[in-house]
């Protein structure tokens, strides 16, 4: 038996026997994608002088090298053992210390912290306070909580080198943070924008869509070139953050028109006393009707606009119903 979840697209067997028999997908647009992994699996680059950064095609870390040890922002689990690796490659190259010294989280996900544990020792950790009660409340030994905290900023100045640490309020979760580096014309902002990609479930899995959709003003009201983004295989520019905004703007606009014009009334004429089956019935036709004209317009732009947009538009629709009240109506 199938059970279809029309939060994502529905397809007709998602546990078929052969690969074969899953569904396909829209190719990939090249520009989505970014250099070759090297043979451990990882690809190290440079950003700007001596901000680096590090991805395994689907998560990124970065580094800044100081004459006080290296800065780590972040430690995917994905990454892993191959952030030192990624360390040792760029600071034998340029005769600087290997040692990491400061590692800043910029949110508590273990996606993005799960690799903290590995640099343990003399090192300090910085994060959101929120970060730290979140980290302290999960207990997981692979992510020991920061000491270091701040409320809304804080500036590092390590072996030189500026870090502007801020916290904007909630957005994907209630800590995630934005790193600027104003020395090297960088902005981290993790599982918001996805350079050439569309979100992945749900906006990025965000907590507060709102907070979500305006992080990304938030982000251009910073100076900067280059974007550390925490997802995907490539830094992304200013025009990333300009397309994925267009795309969030479209989803709302498209949820509107959508949410004024399906008609709820044979949903509940058909399941009469099964509330929560007309709900379902009408909100995924909501979703459904809302994600159709954005799916046509992103797919070539936009990598797997076709396997997420869905999951998204429901979660925008949610909020624009429930953050912002739009369609509520009091009972006469
Ligand atoms: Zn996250």
């Amino acid at each position: 038996m199938n059970t279809p979840d029309t939060t994502t697209e529905a397809h007709a067997n998602t546990r078929p026997s052969a690969a074969d028999d899953l569904p396909d997908y829209a190719p990939i647009p090249r520009p989505a994608l970014g250099p070759a992994l090297n043979e451990q699996g990882y690809y190290v680059g440079r950003v700007e002088r001596n901000l680096y950064w590090v991805t395994d095609g689907t998560y990124q870390s970065a580094f800044l090298t100081t004459t006080d040890g290296v800065v780590l922002l972040d430690a995917p689990p994905t990454i892993g053992h191959n952030i030192q690796r990624a360390v040792d490659e760029i600071a034998s190259a340029n005769g600087v210390s290997n040692r990491v010294a400061h590692l800043v989280y910029s949110h508590h996900h273990a996606d993005h912290a799960g690799a903290s544990s590995l640099f343990n020792g003399d090192i300090a950790r910085i994060g959101h306070e929120e970060t730290r009660n979140l980290l302290l409340r999960d207990d997981d030994p692979a992510r020991p909580a920061p000491e270091e905290t701040f409320g809304d900023r804080r500036t590092l100045e390590i072996g030189g080198q500026r870090i502007e640490l801020v916290w904007h309020g909630a957005n994907h979760s209630p800590d995630n943070i934005f790193i600027h580096l104003p020395d090297h014309d960088t902005l981290m902002l993790v599982d918001i924008v996805n350079p050439g990609w569309a979100p992945v479930y749900q906006s990025n899995l965000t907590e507060d869509v709102q907070g979500y959709i305006e992080a990304t003003d938030t982000a251009l009201g910073y100076p900067w070139k280059h974007f550390i983004g925490g997802h995907m295989g490539r830094l992304g520019t200013r025009d990333d953050i300009a397309v994925h905004q267009q795309y969030m703007d479209d989803i709302v606009a498209s949820s509107r028109t959508a949410l004024d014009t399906v008609d709820p009334t044979p949903y509940f004429v058909k399941y009469g006393e099964n509330t929560w089956a007309a709900v379902r019935g009408y909100l995924d036709a909501v979703t459904a009707t809302a994600a159709t004209p954005v799916i046509e317009k992103y797919t070539g732009v936009l990598a797997s606009a076709d396997v997420f947009t869905a999951s998204t538009t429901f979660h925008v629709m949610q909020s624009l119903r429930l953050d912002l009240g739009y369609g509520s109506q009091v009972h006469p």
